[in-house]
């Protein structure tokens, strides 16, 4: 419709955090959108994925920390950077304050997206570890708001995948094969976004009147789910059912209280979701938000059944054929799980 504005390309675009798991999503979607697009690295990156990603972007990356003020507002200034989209870490919130205040000093930036990605943080109320990455990224809000910074917030709710409450990205690992873990008895719902489509509509944001000084929320009526339909929804594509393992609202606080960084953050942030419904406890109905359907009434989500899909072609979900029946080649838990039980901190 006329309301809808389609991205300018003449929009520069700098995204920070380029190598990360929401980052790339962002990238993707600012190349496909044939937006300028510019990656600022940290130097010394050596991970093999990351390093192919910014290999295919070489004339327009840039080398440098968000949390190097003069050298960020060079950047800027050097290569007319119009949007910036922050995608760092839990880690590195507190880095963006810099970045915030370069931005103020070029004052050349039309939109500024800091690292949200997730829930309302002004409305959720994680309890320990996660509350404070939430102070933190409250506190790049409140800077970004004083210093009168154009801003859109997406809050996209939960990235499509299996919900683990011990990893940090749920992206990157399957959906069980041994036994489900059900958080209290399973009913609260929340709402799963596929990581494309998070980093289509972001984009899509940037140059739209309608999202300036707003937030996003990200609330598709086909991807409200709750944890027993997730469950459920993955049997029927293994063609097996699989025992449930009830994890109380006591077993989430006490791995929230074990203060294990990702992991601990990551139970915080389960509790407060699939026990406390932080994703469906309030209407959106202030003038500074909005919700994503409503503006792009055109835009198809992909739906879980099709993100579940994903899985199926990882060699570790392989199935045969023989005749009408299915026969499951390899079984086996995924190691991510413990990999990532192994690079935890624990303070
Ligand atoms: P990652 O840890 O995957 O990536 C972080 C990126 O930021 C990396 O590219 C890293 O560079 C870069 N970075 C970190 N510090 C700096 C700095 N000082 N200067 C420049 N670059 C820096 O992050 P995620 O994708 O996991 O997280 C991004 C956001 O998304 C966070 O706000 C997080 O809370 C949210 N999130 C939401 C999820 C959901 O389900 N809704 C799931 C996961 C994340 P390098 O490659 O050098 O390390």
């Amino acid at each position: 419709t006329a309301s809808i504005l389609s991205p300018r390309t003449e929009g520069r675009t700098l995204v920070v955090g380029a190598t990360g798991f929401i980052g790339r999503f962002v990238v993707e979607a600012s190349l496909l959108a044939g937006r300028p697009t510019y990656l600022l690295v940290r130097p010394g990156t050596s991970c093999p994925s990351k390093v192919k990603t910014i290999k295919a972007l070489e004339d327009k990356k840039a080398i440098g920390c968000i949390n190097d003020q003069v050298l960020m507002e060079k950047i800027l200034k050097d290569h007319k950077i119009d949007v910036v989209i922050s995608a760092v870490g839990g880690e590195s919130i507190l880095d963006q304050l810099k970045l915030v205040k370069a931005i103020k000093a070029v004052a050349t930036v039309k939109r500024f997206l800091p690292s949200e990605f997730g829930h309302d943080i002004d409305r959720a109320d994680p309890v320990e570890p996660g509350l404070t990455m939430y102070n933190e990224k409250r506190a790049v809000r409140r800077l970004v708001e004083e210093v009168g910074i154009p801003y859109t917030y997406i809050c996209c709710n939960s990235i499509a995948a299996w919900p683990y409450h011990d990893n940090t990205h749920p992206s990157e690992v399957s959906p069980p094969l041994d036994r489900f873990q059900i958080y209290g008895d399973g009913s609260v719902k929340a709402y799963f976004v596929d990581g494309a489509d998070i980093g289509k509509l972001t984009v899509r944001a940037l140059d739209d009147d309608r999202t300036l000084n707003k937030s996003i929320h990200f609330r598709p009526s086909g991807n409200f789910l709750n944890i027993n339909e997730l469950a459920s929804l993955w049997e029927k594509k293994i063609g097996r059912t699989l025992p449930r393992v009830i994890v109380t609202e006591e077993d989430l606080l006490a791995a929230a209280k074990e203060n294990c960084i990702p992991r601990s953050i990551v139970a915080s942030f389960t509790h407060d979701i699939f026990i406390k419904g932080c994703q469906i406890n309030f209407s959106i109905d202030r003038t500074d938000e909005i919700e994503v359907s409503s503006l792009y009434p055109d835009v198809r989500f992909r739906t879980i059944d099709e993100c579940f899909d994903d899985y199926l072609i990882k060699p570790e979900f392989a199935v045969k054929t023989v005749g009408e029946e299915k026969i499951e080649k390899i079984i086996k838990p995924n190691p991510m799980v413990e990999l990532l039980h192994k690079t935890g901190m624990c303070a």
